[in-house]
């Protein structure tokens, strides 16, 4: 009651604007973390570690926009120098730039697995370029992907393969042709991969393993030690290529991404997110020079050629933001000091909750903070399972998550979805600290 009094009394603005969108907008929300219960707070200004909506409410922000702010909101110096580029050229002109080169140059200087890099539209896209460069370097095409790893919205990458089907198509809206060719493994489960990777190996091979190196839905679903380590040994063995899914990883775990953490390096690593500190357009595919040239006909051939495309792909407006917004992580060690303060965030809620013996688990990988509101963290199979019992018992706990993400939204600290926080550069310790105190009313 006290939640949906705060909604009801102190968003008025909010509420109307999401009336308003609900004639002209299905649902009225575009963005999937704009979570809806209530309904979806508008927001009016954002910078550094807060956001304000437009009732003038100030909220600590932890959504950070799903990830891509590592320096916080709307940075000031990536900011003015937009600004700048905006007046000399615009947003777009179909041309070269300098700074994609500068950003490319970058990029390649920094990840250990990218010596050539290549701008697409979005992380989505980005997945679909470089699952469409494995199979044209490699000739095979099937590709492993870990079960509950998000990849984007591609038909073939479908979030959740198990979703009940709808005769003929493999989830709603999708046929079942379109993932005939993707295979599902469950998390940390090499053994599984082995066995897959030894089927298709009699029946033409498997063009790539594709993963999030955190582990699936960004670490929700954590990697085990040497998971990776193992999992490269294991791709070498069967001739198969390596796809790491940096798109949340990158530049948050590092400049290197999750592949300097982990020292792993992957054939191809798909960007995005912080690519572009924010700013729209954000997707790369990055990879062995070799693989890479494959987008252009291969080295020494003009015939095999994987093709991809996109209007405003490599726009100068996104890679000089990508530029001078990376620039400004590796100055400040931004990964590193978000980290930190996710470091205290996760030590600050498990004091929290065994303070009020909640059945929550809370852990972190740097600046990426989970809090599993099921008590379970979700390892391999049998924790799986264990978290479908868990959520059978609480089933009349419904929209249970939404509803902690719209108590904590009350109380002022917007997280995405009631279960993860991104932590940034703009997070001081008082912040945290603030935000501790909100979690615990
Ligand atoms: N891959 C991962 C690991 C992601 O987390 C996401 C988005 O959250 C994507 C791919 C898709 O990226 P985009 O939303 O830019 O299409």
């Amino acid at each position: 009651t006290d939640v949906l009094n705060y909604f009801e009394q102190r968003c008025q603005g909010s509420a109307r604007l999401a009336e308003q969108a609900k004639a002209v907008i299905p649902g009225g929300v575009q963005h999937n973390l704009a979570f809806n219960y209530p309904f979806p707070l508008a927001i009016k200004e954002a910078r550094g570690a807060h956001m304000t909506d437009v009732d003038g409410n100030r909220y600590i922000d932890f959504l950070q926009a799903g990830g891509p702010t590592l320096l916080g909101s709307n940075h000031p110096v990536v900011l003015e120098r937009v600004k700048g580029l905006l007046d000399e050229c615009g947003p777009t002109t179909g041309l070269l730039h300098e700074y994609e080169v500068k950003l490319a140059e970058l990029v390649c200087q920094v990840m250990p697995g990218v010596d050539m890099l290549r701008m697409m539209g979005s992380g989505t896209e980005a997945v679909m370029g470089a699952i469409r460069l494995a199979r044209a370097y490699s000739g095979k095409k099937r590709v492993i992907k870990i079960g509950g790893g998000y990849h984007g919205w591609s038909d073939q990458m479908v979030y959740g393969m198990r979703l009940p089907k709808t005769g003929r198509m493999e989830a709603i809206g999708i046929p079942r042709g379109a993932t005939a060719a993707t295979q599902e493994s469950l998390p940390n489960d090499l053994e599984a991969i082995r066995r897959k990777l030894k089927w298709n190996r009699l029946r033409g091979g498997t063009a790539a393993v594709i993963v999030e190196p955190f582990g699936p839905e960004s670490g929700t679903r954590p990697v085990t030690r040497n998971f990776n380590a193992a999992l490269r040994k294991l791709c070498d063995e069967f001739d198969t290529l390596l796809i790491f899914d940096e798109v949340v990883t990158g530049f948050r775990a590092g400049m290197g991404g999750a592949q300097g953490y982990f020292g792993v390096t992957p054939d191809l690593t798909v960007l995005g997110k912080c690519l572009t500190g924010g700013y729209p357009m954000a997707g790369a595919i990055g990879g062995r020079r070799d693989i890479m040239m494959m987008l252009v006909g291969g080295i020494g051939t003009t015939t095999k050629r994987a093709f991809v495309g996109g209007t405003l792909t490599a726009n100068p407006l996104s890679c000089a933001a990508g530029y001078f917004a990376l620039q400004e992580m590796r100055r400040t060690d931004a990964a590193f000091k978000a980290g930190q303060a996710g470091d205290r965030m996760r030590n600050g809620l498990e004091q929290i909750i065994e303070r009020l013996g909640l059945p929550y688990v809370a852990y972190n990988m740097g600046s990426i903070v989970h809090l599993q509101t099921s008590g379970v963290m979700l390892l391999d199979t049998s924790s799986l399972l264990k978290l479908a019992r868990v959520k059978n018992e609480a089933k009349e706990r419904k929209h249970m998550m939404e509803e902690m993400g719209a108590a904590y939204s009350a109380h002022g600290v917007i997280t995405l979805a009631g279960s993860r926080i991104y932590t940034s550069l703009a997070d001081s310790d008082e912040v945290i600290d603030d935000a501790l105190n909100r979690f615990e009313d």
